[in-house]
């Protein structure tokens, strides 16, 4: 449910409201308004009688049932935009943040070559992976902790934070203790052992959407993190399977305004994924950045052709630079699209 205070309401009459929910055992998570002060009460029903003594409680105007079942994800609890802060970077703020690097980590010396050239086009983060989520046991699994090292030191010799996927609970520790964002990957999106844990992890989480999830079901998964207390979610769009096979997946790009509709957590879009095909990355780029994504997160690999996963749709280094400069002319050509959007700004 979500109780909204008056706008006159003490400070002294929010805090009994909120030490009150916690007395009848549910969690208050507080957003102040400009002008009011929005209590959203997550697994609690607005008809209960708890709803029922909650109204009559000095300070609150009204207690209404959150009309979606992902109650603290909803623009009704927090209508802010939420901007999660990644070592400065900031994700669903003014400037649409670029992700980028291999799939997988392979080696010292792709991996540096890689973090450098995406620095140069201007990236403001690296992507790559450790633990590797791959549809064929035979196929290469990931160098794990070796790769860990490796994401780390580049992010030293850069500056750009990481982001790397974490697949099992076991190994929450190790990836948060060498990475800066955690990624959910789409085929663990509900894990809901994992989302548990990563929700006590002081690490932001970049949440993929299932290759088979509703939107209902993506923003539930985040509510998982949120309900357990990490407040830094970020949503990633990366293709859902449908009938169409030309594609890898099918990227759902009207999702991504219907949920920055519905949530107001920022929502990034990956392109390499979500087409499987290199000469489809840029037009499904610049794409997603006119709908109103925060982001991209996108593969590049110095030589794609010998690529241990994913090969086929990662850009090259030239690739993936040229890539950068059309987005920041787009960016000027159509600043109207930036309208919607709380401040303007420019890509890196
Ligand atoms: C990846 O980012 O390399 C990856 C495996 O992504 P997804 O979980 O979206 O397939
Ligand atoms: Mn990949």
């Amino acid at each position: 449910m979500i109780v909204s205070m008056s706008e006159l309401a003490t400070a002294e009459e929010i805090e009994r409201v909120v030490e009150r929910i916690e007395e009848l055992n549910y969690k208050a998570h507080v957003n102040r308004h400009e002008r009011r002060t929005v209590i959203g009460v997550a697994g609690a029903s607005g008809e209960s009688r708890d709803a029922d003594e909650l109204r009559r409680t000095p300070g609150v105007e009204s207690v209404l049932r959150a009309s979606q079942p992902f109650t603290l994800a909803s623009r009704e609890v927090r209508r802010e935009r939420t901007v999660v802060d990644v070592r400065g970077v900031r994700v669903g703020g003014a400037r649409a943040v670029v992700i980028a690097g291999p799939c997988s980590v392979e080696s010292r010396a792709q991996l540096f070559e890689t973090a450098r050239a995406v620095k140069r086009a201007g990236a403001s983060m690296l992507r790559g992976g450790a633990y590797k989520p791959r549809t064929s046991p035979y196929d290469f699994q990931g160098l794990g902790l070796e790769a860990l090292r490796l994401l780390k030191e580049a992010s030293e010799e850069t500056g750009l934070p990481v982001v790397t996927e974490v697949m099992a609970t076991e190994d929450v520790e190790a990836v948060a203790g060498h990475a800066d964002v955690l990624q959910v990957g789409a085929r663990n999106m509900q894990n809901f052992s994992l989302l548990k844990v990563l929700a006590r992890t002081p690490r932001p989480v970049l949440l993929k959407r299932g290759p088979s999830a509703t939107i209902k079901e993506w923003l539930l998964a985040a509510e998982y993190l949120l309900a357990g207390g990490n407040p830094d979610v970020i949503l990633c769009e990366r293709g859902i399977k449908t009938f169409e096979t030309e594609m890898r997946n099918t990227l759902d790009l009207a999702a991504v305004a219907r949920v920055k509709e519905l949530s107001h957590l920022p929502v990034l879009v990956d392109p390499s994924h979500g087409t499987g095909r290199r000469s489809l990355v840029p037009a499904a780029s610049r794409a997603a950045v006119a709908v109103g994504a925060d982001g991209l997160i996108i593969e590049v690999h110095p030589d794609p052709d010998r690529a241990l996963s994913d090969g086929p749709q990662s850009l090259t280094l030239e690739g993936f630079s040229a890539l950068m400069s059309d987005l920041r002319a787009m960016q000027r050509d159509t600043s109207y699209v930036e309208h919607e959007r709380e401040e303007v700004g420019e890509l890196p």
